[in-house]
């Protein structure tokens, strides 16, 4: 009996274990497949990609090609960047760039990498190409931010040259806006260069960069939402990326950029992320945004993108499965008319 009810308890206790063990298994084999799947569906299923604010068909198309070699987004955002810097006919980014109401152009950028890093400066003087000194700051220096003579000294320190940024026809504008002095955020609702720029390249990751002359006939040392994390630029590879153009300091109010990219966290898409930020800022208590403009570019992980904007005439520039056009935005008072 000893032994019977001994081979009856042995033979119970093993198959519970054998069910254990079975269910052990299925979950297992069930989590990788979850897994599987979760890699799957955030895969970009557009890659490379480009995405910028504004009409910037050459930047994005130099982006493009950095990637289309095989480089890093970091390396396309970088160069796209340089080609409105370099730019002396936009009046809102690099060399050429309207000067503050003391006649001097001060210039704000940041980058971005796919791994959470982040460089910028932040009213610098005489430096054309501040989105590479911002990606120097990123890289070479223990700091995320330079701003004024210390980036400017930096900058020489790492190689860049001093130059004059003030042109002819900024001095020109310059002088015509003195007459009046009248001091007011002027913001170019449709003409615009300040470039926001987001790439996915050909592994899947994602960097962003930002950089402006920031608002024409500012307050000497203003700053805006370019050069600032989760201001004008955020980045993060696991979800995606967004980046703002327009009145700086509505952008910095709500955060916009680490808003979206949240939002997209939680599940919207890049156009429902775009949409809500705008809307944070528009139904603000006596927001005054008739009379200003702020924009938004986005990207998510799998190669969704997102534009929206307060006023009408933003576009972003997209390059998409090898074509390079430029988008008008929807914007937000299409709908409240
Ligand atoms: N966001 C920039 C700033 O406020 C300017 C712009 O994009 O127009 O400095």
């Amino acid at each position: 009996m000893k032994r019977k009810y001994f081979m009856q308890k042995a033979t119970a206790v093993g198959l519970g274990l054998l069910i254990v063990f079975s269910v052990i298994a299925c979950k297992t084999e069930h989590t990788t497949e979850e897994k599987k799947e979760a890699i799957k569906t955030n895969e970009p299923s557009v890659k490379p990609l480009v995405i910028a604010t504004w009409n910037t068909p050459l930047a994005v198309e130099t982006a493009a090609k950095v990637l289309e070699k095989g480089g890093s987004a970091l390396d396309a955002v970088e160069a796209g960047c340089r080609i409105e810097e370099a730019n002396e006919e936009g009046q809102s980014v690099g060399k050429g760039g309207l000067p503050d109401r003391d006649g001097n152009v001060t210039l704000d950028a940041c980058i971005m990498d796919d791994k959470g890093n982040y460089g910028a400066v932040l009213c610098v003087k005489n430096i054309k190409h501040v989105i590479s000194v911002a990606r120097k700051v990123m890289e070479v220096t223990p700091h995320v931010m330079l701003v004024g003579e210390g980036a400017e000294q930096f900058a020489v320190s790492q190689g860049f040259e001093r130059e004059n940024l003030l042109t002819e026809a900024s001095k020109k504008a310059w002088e015509e806006w003195k007459k009046k002095s009248e001091y007011k955020p002027i913001i170019n609702i449709e003409n615009h260069d300040t470039i926001g720029m987001l790439a996915i390249d050909n592994d899947g990751n994602i960097s962003g960069a930002c950089t402006t002359s920031g608002l024409a006939y500012k307050m000497a040392g203003r700053v805006g939402d370019s050069p600032i994390i989760g201001g004008g630029l955020f980045v993060d590879n696991e979800v995606g990326g967004a980046a703002a153009t327009g009145l700086g300091e509505e952008v910095l109010k709500t955060v916009g950029s680490f808003l979206i990219v949240e939002l997209m966290r939680q599940g919207k898409s890049p156009q429902e992320a775009c949409e809500e930020a705008i809307a944070r800022i528009v139904n603000k208590p006596n927001s005054d945004f008739k009379n200003f403009q702020v924009g938004y570019i986005a990207v998510n992980k799998k190669g969704e993108t997102g534009a929206y904007s307060i006023h009408e005439w933003f576009s972003y520039n997209l390059y998409k499965n090898g074509e390079n056009k430029n988008i008008k935005s929807d914007f937000i008072l299409n709908r409240k008319k």
